[in-house]
């Protein structure tokens, strides 16, 4: 299958799981995991139509970043992110997903302060309470939110979450719901409207999207295997 091809089958996809779950597929955004993955690669599949990205190491971010630059390509950031490298992803990136630490949401609120700019972000959260797994516990979770609410320069838009992987991707949809009831217990208590759910990957973003998802970061089937 070329770049085009494979964009339409998990765009199909995406379609199908929105019609079973009475859902707008202009709802979903299908965001292309694109660690490992030559700019040139990244090149055809925007010219096929896919325009939002997410890398999830900063200097990878930023050499695609300077390759591409011609293109209008929305820049996501994925991964686990240190303190000092923020200021690298400021004016690059529309989207952070991982915010899970106020040290982290501090160094944010300065940085976007200093650009100019209110830096959109999610909380990562770590719904399987997983050791490996970065994120904040569940528990953690409102004391996070309350705390980033008082940062003028930093906007919350939802959560996100890398679940556990189970091979039966039905095993995992217990995760992906407990991220939407977090999302609405929050709403509910701070009186939010929160826009964004970013679960689901190339094995089970068809049962995420049934539990909600808004975002889906999809790598290996659009992409193949990563080496
Ligand atoms: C790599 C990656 C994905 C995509 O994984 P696939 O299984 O290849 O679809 C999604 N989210 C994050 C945070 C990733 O690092």
């Amino acid at each position: 299958m070329g770049e085009c091809a494979r964009l339409e089958y998990v765009r199909s996809l995406i379609e199908e799981s929105c019609v079973r779950s009475g859902r707008d597929p202009e709802e979903v955004t299908l965001l292309g995991a694109s660690k490992t993955v030559k700019p040139e690669i990244i090149r055809r599949f925007f010219e096929c139509g896919l325009k939002t990205f997410g890398e999830n190491r900063v200097q990878e971010l930023l050499e695609k970043y300077d390759r591409l630059k011609g293109l209008n390509i929305d820049w996501h950031f994925i991964g686990s992110l240190q303190t000092n490298k923020v200021k690298y992803l400021i004016d690059r990136v529309s989207l952070i997903h991982s915010l899970d630490r106020k040290s982290l949401a501090d160094e944010i609120q300065k940085r976007a302060q200093r650009a100019g700019i209110v830096q959109d972000v999610l909380i990562e959260v770590n719904v399987g309470d997983e050791e490996s797994k970065a994120g904040v516990k569940p528990e953690e979770l409102r004391e996070l939110f309350e705390y980033s609410l008082n940062l003028p320069n930093l906007k919350v838009l939802g959560l996100m979450t890398i679940p556990p992987y189970l091979p039966d991707p039905e095993e995992v949809r217990p995760f992906f719901a407990k991220l939407r009831k977090l999302k609405n217990r929050l709403e509910e208590e701070f009186g939010v409207n929160l826009k964004h759910l970013s679960m689901g990957m190339s094995h089970d973003f068809t049962v995420a999207i049934e539990e909600g998802a808004t975002i889906v970061r999809v790598g290996t089937l659009l992409f193949g295997e990563r080496t």
